[in-house]
């Protein structure tokens, strides 16, 4: 089996949703897909936990109509058949984020930033396994916090091992469906409180599962071609680099290239199992 993570550009619209199609149509191996949030909508919960926190109740409804819309228009680019149980779905979804953003806030920022911060990736895989079950695979859709498991550092949670590896391997089982669908960035506690695992964590969900799952590879999906000698952003003549060894690719994530997330090397290199990253 494989492990694919599709990050937030890579979700971003109907297009890009109807694109991981594609990709995945070309493989018959199982795959267990980890998705992140859907475009920027990390960085908008992010401004919605803010004014939650502050009680901002004019602007924060703003702000959770606008994200509403946004995912609202990428469903309609997906199903014509407004009959579709994804529907009633999602409504559900943001049903109880209204809930959890009606309630008052806690005095740690941290836990109420974790409970808000994980409809982003609950609402992106639950379309995207939805749809492609819908265009012909077979997926299930998984939630991660029921198998990996984390201290109480809220926003950086540490996984627990030994508990996670058990859950895992019990729960991630490939039964009549190909793909399993799944968030990435997201965990919990024993008492099943949600844990964000740090901003751009999802590389290393990834990486996490694919160490327990003995993975045979990890591939990240990116809106770039691959690992390059610098950040387009800023040059372009970049060069794509083919080959990176774990210690060279960990020294890259250190020292902050934006490609990997430092923390995803390391459960690859102890099982030796190769990290693509493709466009
Ligand atoms: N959605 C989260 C973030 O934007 C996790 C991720 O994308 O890796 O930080
Ligand atoms: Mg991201």
């Amino acid at each position: 089996m494989f492990v694919f993570k599709f990050g937030g550009a890579s979700v971003k619209n109907a297009d890009a949703v109807k694109n991981i199609f594609t990709i995945l149509q070309g493989y018959s191996e199982n795959i267990v897909v980890v998705v992140s949030a859907m475009g920027k909508t990390t960085n908008a919960l992010e401004k919605i936990i803010e004014n939650f926190f502050i009680r901002k109740e004019k602007v924060l409804k703003e702000e959770f109509n606008q994200l509403k819309e946004y995912h609202y228009t990428i469903l309609n680019g997906l199903f014509d058949d407004k009959d579709h149980e994804v529907f009633a779905d999602i409504e559900n979804v943001f049903e109880e984020l209204a809930a959890r953003l009606d309630t008052d806030p806690t005095l740690n920022y941290d836990f109420d930033y974790d409970q808000i911060i994980g409809f982003g990736e609950i609402l992106s895989t639950k379309i995207i396994s939805h749809y492609l079950q819908m265009s012909g695979l077979t997926s299930r859709w998984m939630d991660v916090r029921k198998v990996l498991k984390t201290d109480n550092n809220f926003r950086e949670g540490r996984i627990d091992w030994d508990l996670s590896s058990k859950l895992v391997k019990e729960q991630f089982e490939f039964k009549k469906e190909q793909i399993l669908v799944t968030q990435g960035f997201l965990a919990s506690t024993i008492n099943n409180l949600t844990v964000s695992l740090g901003r751009e964590g999802s590389d290393y969900t990834a990486a996490i599962l694919a160490h327990i799952l003995k993975s045979k590879s990890v591939t990240i999906w990116k809106d770039v071609p691959g690992v390059l000698n610098a950040d387009p952003k800023y040059f372009d003549d970049t060069v794509l680099i083919e080959k990176l060894s774990y210690l060279d690719a960990i020294e890259l994530a250190y020292y902050g290239t934006s490609v990997i997330h430092p923390k995803t090397i390391k459960p690859l290199q102890n099982k030796n199992i190769n990290l693509y990253v493709r466009s």
